[in-house]
């Protein structure tokens, strides 16, 4: 039986440590920017960027003052016994983590009214029943600034390899600096419309040099990769040639008569934590 108190507190843990310490793949792929990156003026901005990782993580404060709108993936095994209500068990996780986290506030009731809950709740929950008997939580808490650059692209179906790549890059070309490059790019394909945009969310989530799990999209990435690091946005769009920190495509099956294609940019600050219960 997983306890409702349990999955509040886990919760809690996680939002905290997502905005204090970058995860760890992501560390390693800045500093291995930093050694191939051949502008100065984005080599030093890289430093500084990893400074920046270093003082919030020994000074236990947010890495930017944007903790996001705060995600929740809740992979629910189907065995599961869960005491309580999971939907209020994760939402006052977030409450209490961004309370206790001195973690900004960032959400507000009605999208007109635009009046602040104080709690970073409600939380935006995707629930997925897998095997098993546990329930994996992964906490990403999303900023506004990359957010915004989100797109979303019904391809003709007979588009083909070069209209997705191009897509794909059209969507970084128009964040241009705006959402504090270096970017990694999560890329959902197929699927319909909301599964696309929940597929490049979810891509978000793996490890920054992942890729994809199926070949021909892993060499779409790479190809992506190489494209979008010629694109001299570089780092904070200084220019250079770290533009790009990863490119992670999810697929899945699609009507006969579309192609979505969906892009969800994450900022350098590419923020997530998980935990099993
Ligand atoms: S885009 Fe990322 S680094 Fe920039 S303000 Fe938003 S959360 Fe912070």
């Amino acid at each position: 039986m997983i306890n409702s108190k349990t999955i509040s507190r886990t919760v809690k843990d996680l939002c905290i440590e997502a905005n204090l310490k970058l995860r760890p793949d992501v560390v390693k792929a800045l500093k291995s920017s930093l050694r191939k990156e051949t502008s100065s003026k984005g080599r030093n901005l890289l430093s500084i960027l990893l400074e920046n990782c270093s003082i919030a993580k020994n000074e236990r404060i947010p890495l930017c003052q944007d903790t996001g709108m705060t995600v929740v993936f809740a992979d629910v095994g189907q065995d599961a016994r869960i005491q309580g209500d999971l939907t209020s068990a994760i939402n006052k996780g977030v409450a209490a983590g961004y309370k206790q986290g001195f973690l900004r506030k960032s959400i507000v009731a009605d999208p007109l009214i635009r009046k602040n809950t104080e709690t970073n709740t409600p939380a935006m929950i995707y629930y997925d029943i897998v095997p098993g008997k546990k329930l994996k939580l992964t906490v990403l808490p999303k900023g506004f600034g990359s957010e915004n650059k989100s797109k979303l692209y019904m391809l003709n179906p007979t588009a083909g390899y070069d209209a997705v790549v191009n897509s794909i890059l059209k969507a970084v070309k128009e964040a241009g600096p705006d959402a504090c490059p270096p970017y990694v790019v999560g890329v959902g394909i197929g699927g319909d419309a909301a599964k696309a945009c929940y597929l490049a969310k979810k891509a978000l989530t793996k490890p920054v040099n992942f890729l994809s799990d199926k070949p021909h999209f892993r060499k779409m990435a790479k190809e992506l990769l190489a494209k979008g690091n010629k694109l001299n946005i570089g780092p904070l769009g200084a220019g250079g040639n770290t533009t790009l920190l990863g490119v992670n495509i999810l697929s899945m099956p699609t009507h006969i008569a579309g192609l979505p294609v969906a892009v969800n940019i994450s900022c350098h600050s590419l923020r997530s934590a998980h935990k099993s219960l």
